[in-house]
């Protein structure tokens, strides 16, 4: 089991007012899985991949990632957990500008204490990965929308995460940089990734093997995604 909703509630404060973001939303995704989350904009998506990426608390039900209660965890757990265990690939990249793709591949190894040389040597190996081993030492302005989200997975990816967290990964991408991140994802999962991915495109969606809808805060049926 990588995690466990079970009947969570998000609400925001606007003014004195609570307003229910997220209803009664129970999803359990186990190792290996790979799951899109579709929904139309303004139902929750962000909302939710906040709370599994540990950046948020619900408001009420109970959530267990990789058998922590994440509901009484201190912030000191919720931010090794984003760290070592999460690895988050979002729409614009989010690429620290003057620093080459090799760099910022080896943060999180810097954050997760890992000597030079195995950062070094592991970031390589994450861009090699993802086809960018002849452009470890350019900067994000040097490189493609799809270049760029191809560093931020090897990013999230360099520590061996539990998740892979994706909002809306090609949402800023045309449509063949973003086939070919789809590609990527398909290659992560079958090499044992767990993958959840946000999208509001269909087409997306269905590179996923299990889809879920949510809509005003509440998570409809699934249906099969496409298996091969
Ligand atoms: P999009 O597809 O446009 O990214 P989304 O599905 O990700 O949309 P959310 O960002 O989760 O939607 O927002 C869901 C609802 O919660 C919206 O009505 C939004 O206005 C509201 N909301 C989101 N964040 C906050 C916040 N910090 N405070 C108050 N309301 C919020
Ligand atoms: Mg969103």
């Amino acid at each position: 089991m990588v995690f466990e909703l079970k009947n969570i509630y998000k609400d925001y404060l606007q003014g004195k007012e609570a307003v229910p973001v997220l209803k009664d939303i129970s999803l359990e995704v186990s190792e290996g899985e790979y799951v899109a989350i579709m929904g139309p904009s303004g139902s929750g998506k962000s909302t939710l991949m906040n709370i599994i990426g540990c950046l948020d608390k619900q408001t009420k039900g109970s959530f267990v990632f990789d058998g922590c209660d994440i509901m009484q965890a201190k912030d000191r757990k919720l931010s090794e957990i984003r760290n070592k265990k999460i690895g988050f690939v979002f729409q614009n990249f989010n690429l620290l500008p003057r620093q080459s793709a090799l760099e910022n591949v080896e943060l999180p190894l810097l954050y997760a204490g890992v000597g030079k040389r195995e950062r070094r040597q592991r970031a390589k190996a994450a861009l090699e990965k993802v086809g960018l081993a002849q452009r470890m030492m350019f900067k994000p302005t040097q490189l493609s929308g799809g270049q760029k989200q191809r560093v931020a997975i090897a990013r999230a990816i360099v520590n061996n995460p539990k998740l892979l967290l994706a909002d809306e990964p090609t949402g800023a991408l045309d449509t063949k940089s973003g086939d070919q991140v789809m590609e990527l994802f398909k290659e992560l999962n079958d090499d044992g990734v767990t993958i959840v991915m946000i999208t509001h495109e269909p087409d997306i969606a269905r590179c996923a093997k299990r889809i879920m809808y949510i809509r005003d805060g509440e998570l409809h049926g699934e249906k099969a995604g496409e298996q091969e």
